[in-house]
Formats: C-alpha cells, sequence, structure tokens
C-alpha cells in the first residue's frame, strides 16, 4: 500500500530576473514549470538532469527554503507550501539538505565538533549529550571521535561530505535531500561516499531525494529515477525499468553517456545537439524539440506532451514514445 513521506503536486517556481545590460530585457524564468512527484517512506528517489534543469530549485522549494509560486508539497501528511518560517520551524529538523560543496556550508573558524553539535543545541541539548551524540555521528559516517576537534581546512574532500552528512544525520532526520553531494569528488571517494549512504538509508530506513546530473551515480542508490528537463519532469520509473527500458529521447541520451565496461551493455551513443536552451525563453510545445533525435511531429513544436503511465509505476512525457490517445491512459499534465 503507498504510504508518501513526500507529496508535490504541479509545484510553479519562477524567478523575476533583471536586464543587467544595455538594451538587455529582463524576464521572467520558469525554473519548476509544474512538477509532481511523490516518494514513499524509506524510498530513495533520484531526480537527474543537465546543469540549469531546476533541479536544485525543485529540491530547494520542496525543503522550503524556496516559497514555491503555486502548487502543494505535503510532508508527511500535512500541507507545508504555506507554513510562515516559525511555522517550518519544528520540521526543519527532520528534513536536512547535503550540499554538493559541505566546505561553504561549514564555518572554517567552528570546530567539526561544533558544527555537528549545532542543530542539537537549537534542539536543547546540554554538552555532555551533545558531545556524545557528535562522537555517535563522527562513528557512523566513518571518522573518528578526534576529528570532532579539528577544523575543516584540515579534512580532504570525501572527509568533509561525511562530515556534513554527520551533521544532517545528528539531528536525527527522516527525509534528506542531497543536492550533488559527489559530485565535487574524485571517482574513487564518490563510490565511498555513495556506499556510506546507501547503508546509512538502510540502517536508518530515510527517505530521500538525490540530485544529480549523471544517471551513473544514481544507478546504485536509487528505487526510482526521474529525469527532468527544462522545469519539467520526463520520465519517472523504477530504476530497474529505467535502465532496462526507458522510452524519453532525452532519458535514452543520458543513458548512453554512461561509461560501461561490459560491451555487451553498451549502447550506441546519442549525442544531443546544442545546449539547454534559456529557462528565459524556453521552446514552445516540447521544450526538448530543439535537441531531439527524433522530433517529427508538428505536436512536438506546439504541444507540451503531456506525462502519461507507460506501464507499472512508468510514466513519460513524449508524444512519439508515449503518445497519449495509446491506451495507456493521461495521469497528468
Ligand atoms: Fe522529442 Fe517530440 Fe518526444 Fe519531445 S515530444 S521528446 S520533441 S519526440
Amino acid at each position: 500500500m503507498s504510504d508518501p513521506l513526500l507529496e508535490v503536486t504541479d509545484l510553479v517556481k519562477t524567478y523575476a530576473v533583471s536586464g543587467g545590460g544595455f538594451r538587455s530585457k529582463g524576464g521572467l524564468v520558469r525554473a519548476v514549470d509544474g512538477v509532481s512527484l511523490t516518494i514513499e517512506r524509506g524510498e530513495t528517489l533520484g531526480l537527474v538532469g543537465e546543469s540549469g534543469c531546476g533541479k536544485s530549485t525543485l529540491g530547494r522549494a520542496i525543503l522550503r527554503l524556496e516559497d514555491p509560486d503555486r502548487g502543494t508539497i505535503r510532508f508527511d501528511g500535512q500541507d507545508i507550501t504555506n507554513l510562515s518560517t516559525k511555522e517550518m520551524r519544528p520540521l526543519r529538523a527532520k528534513m536536512q539538505l547535503i550540499f554538493q560543496d559541505p566546505f561553504s556550508s561549514l564555518d572554517p573558524r567552528t570546530t567539526v565538533g561544533g558544527s555537528i553539535a549545532e542543530g542539537l543545541r537549537v534542539q536543547g541539548l546540554d554538552p555532555d549529550q551533545r558531545a556524545k551524540r557528535v562522537n555517535e555521528m563522527l562513528e557512523l559516517v566513518g571518522l573518528e571521535s578526534y576529528h570532532a576537534r579539528r577544523f575543516p581546512h584540515e579534512f580532504s574532500g570525501g572527509q568533509r561530505q561525511r562530515v556534513g552528512i554527520a551533521r544532517a544525520l545528528a539531528v536525527n532526520p527522516s527525509f534528506l535531500v542531497l543536492d550533488e553531494p559527489v559530485s565535487a569528488l574524485d571517482v574513487s571517494i564518490q563510490s565511498q561516499i555513495l556506499n556510506l549512504l546507501k547503508d546509512l538509508q538502510v540502517e536508518l530506513g530515510l527517505t530521500m531525494l538525490f540530485i544529480a546530473h549523471n544517471l551513473g551515480v544514481v544507478e546504485h542508490l536509487c528505487d526510482r529515477i526521474s529525469v527532468m528537463y527544462l522545469g519539467r519532469i520526463a520520465e519517472t520509473s523504477s530504476r530497474n525499468d529505467l535502465f532496462d527500458s526507458c522510452v524519453h529521447p532525452y532519458t535514452q541520451a543520458l543513458m548512453s553517456a554512461i561509461p560501461v565496461l561490459d560491451p555487451t551493455r553498451r549502447k550506441d551513443r546519442v549525442i544531443l545537439e546544442g545546449d539547454v536552451p534559456s529557462p528565459l525563453n524556453p521552446p514552445s510545445g516540447c521544450r526538448f524539440h530543439p535537441r531531439c533525435p527524433v522530433a517529427n511531429t508538428t505536436s512536438c513544436v506546439s504541444e507540451q506532451p503531456p506525462l502519461v503511465s507507460v506501464g507499472s509505476a512508468h510514466e513519460a512525457a513524449c508524444h512519439v514514445r508515449a503518445p497519449k490517445e495509446a491506451d495507456w491512459g493521461r495521469v497528468r499534465t
């Protein structure tokens, strides 16, 4: 039976931008444009797309670090869309963000023990309780208790990310948004952190939204994956279904870019022409049409494809690969 911890419905987040230059006009960036998703308790959903597709904005809006323009966010059964800063305070510990660059989120003048204990102080723990919890957290993420007395610059990138994870987990959250947590790390360190996150997810029963620009990174960690393009969801499916039978041309292009050692699993590389269009002036119809290798209908240029069900818990938005007139039934617009 479905038991979602997070339900997002038709979320929209726009930014007004000023021109900033001679003759240049400002405008409205639709960073997130009508996104709906759910994450079950204990599930990890991967959110994948190129830089600028709106995935980080979506993550921040879900945590209410950005105010959405429209739509609904329900967390643990409660509608949190319009809660004030004060009303959000009790929920902050439950919903934590782990950053791409933990260095930027750690105070360089505070020991990592002090940083990890910060949220515990807010929760009212006394100094002994805080010290005990800091030691537990350092051990949980594979560091030593003496690391608590050190400063962020004394750690390697991988160790700093472990500190970032320890700090987020110290306040006992049930939901984590991980915003490209390994993309700044060397490949060998990436796998250590991904393995750590996978172990912690199982051990603590965490629910996670894992944001990445590369499908290869989310392959072994996520139960389901949503692919995002220019503010909208292009395809969502279970991890296995997506890797075995993705239908959206954009997902297929991302899939073909994953380095694979086994030659029998290698896919023909799909090279996408051009850059991601500006979200200030997105293309008409399907936003992917200027780069799509299979765009061939008038609808591709004139009509936004709806997200339709193409299998069990598998949805895609494509006039050609997921036509709505097929007997799949339209599920969302
Ligand atoms: Fe390509 Fe058309 Fe499908 Fe968009 S709707 S992904 S342009 S085929």
